[in-house]
């Protein structure tokens, strides 16, 4: 597996698009605001199955492009949030 994790080039890393007032997820990613590239360059979006897996990566990517942008580090993205919701259901799971 080579496949690297870089920011959405549809979303730009938001996961998001919002106009008039009206937000909708990003097809391309699935709204999580990166995707996989893999050795020969093509994006892939990364699936709910890998969440889990790649949600270090994820945080320290949305990490640096929250600095990137100025925000002091306070802003959660949204992808994270259901990161940290599935990481639990999972625990819970396994705990039985
Ligand atoms: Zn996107």
């Amino acid at each position: 597996m080579t496949s690297e994790i870089v920011r959405c080039v549809s979303c730009d890393g938001y996961g998001w698009f919002e106009e008039d007032g009206v937000t909708e997820d990003c097809d391309w990613c699935g709204g999580i605001g990166y995707v996989y590239r893999d050795a020969a360059g093509v994006d892939h979006r990364i699936p709910e199955s890998d969440y889990a897996r790649v949600s270090d990566t994820l945080e320290r990517l949305e990490a640096e492009r929250l600095r990137e942008l100025g925000y002091s580090g306070t802003a959660r993205h949204p992808s994270e949030q259901a990161i940290r919701k599935q990481n639990r259901d999972e625990s819970q799971t396994s705990a039985r």
